[in-house]
This record gives C-alpha cells, structure tokens and sequence, in this order.
C-alpha cells in the first residue's frame, strides 16, 4: 500500500466492490471504474481477480486479503486509509463480507471513523431469493452450515426453527446430506435448490421436502456447481402439522423402515416418536 496516490480525484474510502459470480456482464460500470481508479485492489485471491482486471484491462496492483490475513492486515489498510488512500475490497465473487472476508476490516474501519463506500452488485444470496419465488420478509441467512457432525444437525434444527424462509449456502459435496437433512426435518415445506446462478447450466427448482435426496441423486448433473439452497415458511404455527397420525404413520411406513416412519411423524406431529413406533409394529405399551 503505497503512500503515492494513483488517482488524487478520488476520494479516500475503502470501497466494497460486488464481482460476478458467474456472468461478467454482471460487473457494474462503477465497479468498473472504481476498481481501475483506485490506488490497489485487496483481493481474496489475486489470481482470480487478476483474471477479471486483465478481461478489462485494468493494471491496478492487486494484494491479498484473505480469512487468514483480514484480522493482521486490517490495520495496514486502516494506515493506508488514514494517509488519504482510496482501496477496493472483492472477493472471488458475489459481494465481499457475505460468507466472504470482509466484515472486520470494514468494522475497523468504521470504528475509526473512515468511509467504507459499498460498490454494490450481484450476490448469490439475494439473487436466489429474487428466483425463489418465496418470502424475502422475514428470512433467515445461515450462510454454510458447518460441515459434520452434531454442530450440523443443531444448526439445521435452530434454522429451520427460525420463522420465515430459511437460506443456505452450499458445498456441492454435501448437498446430497443437506438434502437428506431436509427430507426429514422440513417436511410440509418446499425447498428451492437455485444452483450455477447466472451460469451456462443456471437451474432453479422448489421441491417438496421429502423429495430432495431423490431430486438430487436422480441425475447426477444436478449435484455439480454452487448451490443456494432455500426452505419455504412453515406455514404451521408452533411448526406441528394438525394430522391424523395413524394415516400418517401408515402412508410413511409404505416408503420408510419403521424407526425412521416413526421420527418423520415424530417431528410433524410433535407426538413421541416411541409411542409412534410402538403404534406402527404394534408393541404393547409397558
Ligand atoms: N460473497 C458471495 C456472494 O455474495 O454471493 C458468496 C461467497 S460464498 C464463499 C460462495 C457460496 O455462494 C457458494 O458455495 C454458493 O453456496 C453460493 N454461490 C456463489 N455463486 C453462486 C452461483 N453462481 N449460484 C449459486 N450459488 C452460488
């Protein structure tokens, strides 16, 4: 971050500049312009946007700013900010702060009073809630869930439990057991799977929860990409289903083995999963 101004007109201000995440015509003329007028670019991956300023013909230095560097670089910029810089902030793609390094420097910046300046533009997020065709308002963004174990499962329960759509990121490799997840806990909701957005093979599809491993592992087509992953409002208050359990319990028990027939029902009547599985195999109660 040098002390030598490339463009004196601009002002000094850390700008947040949304990149595509997948077709470049989605790069705004501003962000275009800011990104060739400031004095350095910080860049999650400088090899991935230095592809997209060499598309452009833009030379402005690139320097990397990552998860792992944010927090101990965060004070060069500020530095930088302070002896009248302008700096653009991007990450691979999409807006920089949304499961994207960004917010700590844009809070230090904030806290000492400098201009954080948004270049806004395309965001996986709020372009597959615009595709979704379900409720913005209210909404819940969980960003990735984490990756294994009981952490995933909880958060999912703590998500689903929210009210409102709930929206996911995810990894193409866990897909298939997100899709699982929400087989079995967001029954009675539609999930919408909004994948390559704004790619060759974009696909944007609402499926009845209970049917989403089979839409996933139908074609294996479906599971390549980047994913959004969006679980309609439970549109029951309390998130129990008013059903008659027995019909229920008999309609699952054609499609699942009798413990997994016996939670489903569990979790969409609110009744014990033990007395639902006694009820289906027919165990005398103790
Ligand atoms: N900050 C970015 C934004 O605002 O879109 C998101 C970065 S996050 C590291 C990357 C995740 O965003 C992907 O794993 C996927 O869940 C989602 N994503 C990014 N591009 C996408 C696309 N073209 N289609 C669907 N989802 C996408």
């Amino acid at each position: 971050m040098s002390d030598i101004r490339k463009n004196p007109t601009l002002p000094s201000a850390l700008y947040v500049v949304a990149t595509p995440i997948g077709n470049r015509e989605d790069l705004t003329y501003r962000a275009k312009a800011v990104l060739a007028s400031v004095d350095c670019i910080l860049a999650e991956d400088t090899r991935v946007t230095g592809h997209l300023l060499s598309e452009m013909g833009i030379k402005t230095r690139l320097i990397s700013f990552n998860a792992h560097s944010e927090e101990g670089k965060s004070h060069r910029v500020i530095e930088a900010l302070e002896s009248g810089q302008a700096i653009a902030l991007v990450s691979d793609a999409g807006t920089p702060g949304i499961s994207d390094p960004g917010r700590l420097v844009v809070a230090a910046c904030l806290q000492q009073g400098l201009s954080v300046v948004p270049v806004p533009g395309v965001s996986a997020l709020a372009t597959a809630i615009s595709v979704s065709g379900l409720p913005a308002a209210p909404s819940h963004f969980f960003g990735f869930l984490p990756a294994k174990g009981g952490a995933r499962e909880q958060s999912l329960t703590d998500s689903l439990a929210m009210p409102g759509t709930v929206i996911f990121y995810e990894a193409p490799h866990r897909i298939v057991d997100l899709a699982k997840r929400l087989d079995e806990r967001a029954l009675g909701r539609v999930v919408v799977f909004a994948r390559e957005l704004t790619k060759t093979f974009e696909q944007i599809v609402c499926v009845d929860a209970g049917q989403c491993e089979r839409w996933c592992v139908e074609n294996p087509d479906r599971i390549r990409g980047e994913f959004v992953v969006l679980v309609g409002p439970n549109s029951e208050p309390g998130g129990k289903l008013d059903l008659d359990s027995d019909r229920l319990l008999r309609v699952l028990a054609r499609e699942l083995p009798p413990s997994r027939a016996a939670a489903v029902a569990a979790e969409l009547t609110g009744q014990s999963k033990r007395a639902l599985y006694r009820r289906l195999t027919d165990v005398p109660p103790e």
